[in-house]
């Protein structure tokens, strides 16, 4: 039996971060097929698959053959434990996707090679970078013509800030893409096989020095030169590889590959498993310490809350990140913010499509907790006996706003009691209009499918049918007051720009475009603004 020790130290819990259609799924699933997790390409839950087994809780789901919200899953590979968050990877994103994102030690940003960096990777990272996680990047799609790797580079490093360092470098590029140069090892990985689109076996690699002549052979004499010549350039500008940058998310570790014809991804596999951190400490912020994630006291919070995963019940899934300790179903344990005592009845956890019920799970897991309506995001539980308090989840920018009205204004208590329920619950945030009541009162969502997700539940759990009428803001920033109160009549803003409040007192300004916001700051001395809301 491992100890507590060894199985957190065993422990990766990553979340995979990507622009749509990067190659995400693609990545997943092939990460997956090399651990033996499944056997065949095609079986995560993806757009082209139509497996909804674990989240077939609502219709839109099931009409759109899409997974709402994100899910983990586990494998084991070479003495390690994996926990993959997925994030949605579809267009219709939610603020769950953001909030998996505070339950991840490190990030895996795919980039697709012939675009770049495009705009929900920038979403993303921000996230990531607010908590200084590690982030590993996966330039996917070598197998098509892409952009110059210098340049892919360059494009992170100016429109993320954040330095590079390629682990390495591709050899060839689009129907000539034969490997990759190991740049540690300082050996060139060709990669055996045709490059078929989605090869489901395992590539072999042929190890080889560079300038060695039997690699003209292997990858080509015109790939072998420019490798060359690539390689020097890179030695010669380059600053040493340094993990500590890595780990604290200054520095991103850059690999190339083609998830689809597996060149590349195991590669990355073994390097992203030895330099990724294993759960590390969260602070306690009731005393300001740090609580080990080998603390042997459990400990967690939760980062996300599911509803209605069972139609025939009300209950909801509320996913708790295991900071510290062991769970053990079924164990006591104190609810910090509903101060008392409760039992954690039932854990479930996501292997791969099948949501299986977990007996016992250490730090760095993921665990589905039974929850009869009592958690909120960002609460923590602890050991009974012991309080610890981590700092909760925070509140991330709407994108989407529109005004929501019922259609029968008879049903005004249900409506209320709804919306403000479902914005308790994380599904949307509410806003109202600065000095109005709930009767204008204005939604803001990450991603639109929210929306839908809001109607859907308004009328299937609360009766209620309402009208949708978008709203041309775009941006949102809270006010920050840390200085002293801000009067909102007072401030200076263009006639675009909206002042709002949210549901707890908080001031916020919602624009149309960065003009007015720029304007607003401006023309407003000591006005602060930020991206991120209150920490819930
Ligand atoms: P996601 O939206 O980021 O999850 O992207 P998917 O994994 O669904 O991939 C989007 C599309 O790109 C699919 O048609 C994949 O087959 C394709 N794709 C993924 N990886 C690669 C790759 O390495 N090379 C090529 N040529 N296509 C890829």
């Amino acid at each position: 039996m491992p100890s507590l020790e060894e199985e957190i130290s065993s422990r990766r819990t990553f979340a995979i971060i990507s622009h749509p259609d990067a190659g995400k799924t693609t990545l997943t699933e092939k990460l997956l097929l090399y651990t033996g997790t499944i056997q065949s390409a095609g079986s995560v839950k993806g757009k082209a698959s139509a497996k909804h087994a674990v989240s077939d809780w609502m219709d839109i789901e099931k009409a759109r053959g899409i997974s709402v919200t994100s899910s983990v899953l586990q494998f084991t590979y070479e003495g390690h434990c994996v926990n993959i968050l997925d994030t949605p990877g579809h267009q219709d994103f939610s603020e769950d996707t953001y909030r998996t994102l505070m339950a991840a030690d490190s990030a895996v940003m795919v980039i697709d090679g012939a675009k770049g960096v495009e705009a929900q990777t920038v979403k993303l990272f921000k996230v990531c970078a607010l908590r200084g996680i590690p982030i590993f990047t996966f330039v996917n799609k070598l197998d098509h013509e892409t952009r110059d790797p210098f340049d892919l580079m360059e494009e992170i490093e100016n429109v993320l800030g954040i330095g590079t360092y390629p682990m390495n470098w591709p050899i060839g590029n689009g129907r000539t893409f034969r490997g990759v140069f190991d740049r540690a090892s300082r050996h060139v990985l060709a990669f055996e096989g045709d490059g078929r689109a989605n090869a489901t076996k395992r590539v072999a690699e042929v190890e080889a020095e560079l300038g060695d002549a039997a690699l003209d052979e292997l990858i080509g004499e015109e790939n072998h030169r420019t490798l060359m010549d690539d390689i020097e350039l890179l030695d010669g500008a380059d600053h040493e590889f340094d993990l500590e940058a890595v780990r604290t998310g200054k520095l991103t570790p850059v690999f190339f590959g083609s998830a689809l014809t597996n060149f590349g991804v195991e590669p990355f596999l073994r390097d992203f498993l030895r330099l990724s951190p294993a759960p590390g400490p969260h602070t306690d912020s009731l005393t300001g310490d740090p609580v080990e994630a080998t603390d042997p006291d459990f400990s967690g919070f939760v980062f996300k809350i599911q509803a209605n995963m069972d139609k025939n019940h009300r209950d909801r899934i509320a996913f708790l990140r295991i900071c510290s300790g062991k769970f053990v179903r079924g164990m006591d344990a104190f609810h910090v913010q509903g101060d008392r005592k409760i039992k954690l009845a039932t854990g479930t956890a996501m292997m791969a499509d099948d949501r299986a019920t977990v007996d016992e799970a250490c730090a760095g897991d993921i665990v589905g907790l039974f929850d009869p309506g009592i958690f909120s995001i960002g609460d923590t539980l602890c050991k009974v006996g012991r309080r610890v308090q981590f700092a909760g989840i925070p509140t991330f920018a709407p994108e989407h706003f529109a005004r929501i009205e019922q259609v029968d204004t008879l049903k005004r208590k249900q409506f209320v009691k709804g919306m403000e329920e479902l914005a308790q619950e994380g599904a949307i945030q509410i806003f109202r209009e600065y000095g109005a009541g709930m009767e204008r009162v204005i939604v803001g969502v990450v991603g639109t499918l929210q929306f839908e997700v809001l109607e859907q539940r308004l009328k299937s759990e609360y009766h209620v049918e309402v009208y949708r009428s978008p709203l041309p803001y775009n941006l949102i920033r809270w006010i920050d007051e840390k200085d002293g109160e801000v009067d909102m009549r007072s401030l200076n803003l263009t006639r675009e720009t909206l002042r709002v409040e949210d549901m707890r007192g908080g001031k916020l300004l919602l624009f149309t475009s960065p003009w007015n916001l720029n304007w607003a700051e401006e023309h407003n001395d000591g006005l602060h603004l930020s991206e991120f809301g209150n920490v819930t």
